[in-house]
């Protein structure tokens, strides 16, 4: 078993911290005082190659796998969780959506700016009825004369309102339930369609979170995705590696809040000595550290596998593990930004110290690309073979 990253994968690392400390850090309270998208960074995203992390050269994409991608996740999520997720949204979901089932055509036509970074995407699956039961999709998509016509509404689409190309699930076939949802690319200008109401949030307020919303929305036949009323099968194929992103960022900010907790226990005194000198912080940073390691193994594992199930063939999945990986990260997010406040004590309450930003964003990962309880269903039904 080999547990090291690469010199590469190392290098990468060490790139990708660089830029988040030098070009997100000295904006990142700014942004979130403001919820104010981060616009000016998205095309430093895109010279840096992180929103094309994961396509081919061919497609305009940086060529690398699922464990750069973590890579890149975690070290964004480390500095600001909202980069993160605008990041994670664009590449493993939206423009994999369009990768991974969309024809030749869509590819060259879509996928190329997106992975280039010219375009940003979103991808719309929940809506306000449905949510874990996202079989429950009420948007709706006909035929007529020779077109698709959208009419509904999205919630909670990560970068709603900035993105360029939208990809959106709606129900063709209400009859065939699961298998009568299909995928939509829509482009941003076309008529019927608008970002709705953007979400004012707890957490990761410069991402954007927003309505979508279809009023006779006109579609070209060929703007279909993937085969009809395969959507939403497909969607649970892309939330794989979608979870994967959820994990990773979960982990950055882990290791961000746990970063900033060495620091300050080493620093702060109180008894006329060090708090790190207690054994009850002590042990707060040891039960952190330990935690983080075990959710970096799972998220890296489930990040492997994902790039081996891509070699292997377009039928290999992965479930199993980037929901295990998922929920595990996810939750030691919260844990390990809970006792980074703890440690800092009643500064950690303060916007003066980034553990209260953790505190707040940390919440996203066991909500986001399927909640906890939804991730220990998806993991039962792999162990018990349902
Ligand atoms: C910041 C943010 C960004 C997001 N980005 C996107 C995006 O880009 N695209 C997108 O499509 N969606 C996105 N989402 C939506 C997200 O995936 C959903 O919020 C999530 O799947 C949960 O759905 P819900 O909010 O409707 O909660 P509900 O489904 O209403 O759940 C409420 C509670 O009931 C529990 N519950 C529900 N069903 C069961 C069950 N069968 N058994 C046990 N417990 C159950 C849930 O676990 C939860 O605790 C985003 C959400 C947020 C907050």
């Amino acid at each position: 078993m080999e547990f090291s990253l690469t010199d590469e994968q190392q290098q990468l690392r060490h790139t990708v911290r660089e830029f988040a400390e030098g070009e997100i850090a000295p904006h990142v309270m700014k942004w979130d005082e403001a919820s104010q998208f981060p616009a000016e960074i998205i095309p430093k995203l895109a010279a840096m190659g992180f929103l094309g992390a994961i396509f081919p050269e061919k497609y305009g994409g940086a060529g690398m796998g699922y464990v750069e991608y973590a890579i890149i996740i975690e070290e964004l999520s480390r500095v600001d969780g909202s980069i993160g997720i605008i990041v994670a949204a664009h590449n493993s979901l939206c423009t994999n959506h369009i990768y991974k089932f969309g024809s030749e055509g869509q590819r060259q036509r879509y996928v190329v700016p997106l992975a280039q970074g010219k375009k940003l995407g979103c991808w719309s699956l929940t809506e306000p009825e449905a949510g874990s039961d996202a079989g429950g999709t009420r948007t709706v998509a006909s035929k007529k004369d020779g077109c698709w016509v959208l009419s509904g509404a999205k919630t909670f689409t990560t970068n709603g309102h900035h993105a360029d190309v939208c990809v959106a699930m709606a129900v063709t076939t209400a009859s065939k339930k699961h298998h009568g949802i299909s995928a939509f690319i829509v482009e941003k200008g076309t008529p019927g369609f608008r970002p709705g109401k953007k979400e004012n949030k707890l957490g990761l307020r410069a991402s954007d979170t927003s309505e979508v919303v279809f009023t006779d929305c006109r579609l070209p036949a060929e703007n279909l995705l993937g085969e009809e009323g395969e959507g939403f099968v497909n969607s649970l194929q892309i939330l794989d590696g979608g979870r994967i992103s959820i994990a990773a960022l979960g982990l950055g900010m882990a290791q961000g809040a746990y970063e900033c907790s060495v620091r300050y226990a080493k620093q702060r005194k109180q008894f006329g000595r060090p708090i790190s000198e207690f054994q009850a912080i002590q042990f707060k940073l040891a039960d952190m550290a330990t935690q983080i390691e075990a959710a970096r193994l799972l998220t890296y594992r489930a990040a492997w596998l994902a790039d081996r199930a891509i070699a292997s063939g377009p039928d290999a999945r992965i479930t199993r593990e980037s929901s295990m990986a998922k929920l595990y990260a996810g939750e030691v997010a919260v844990r390990v930004a809970n006792e980074a406040v703890q440690i800092h004590g009643g500064y950690g309450f303060t916007k003066d110290y980034p553990v209260e930003k953790f505190y707040r964003d940390v919440k996203l990962c066991t909500i986001g690309e399927g909640t906890s309880e939804i991730q220990r269903i998806v993991i039962a039904r792999q162990l018990l073979g349902k």
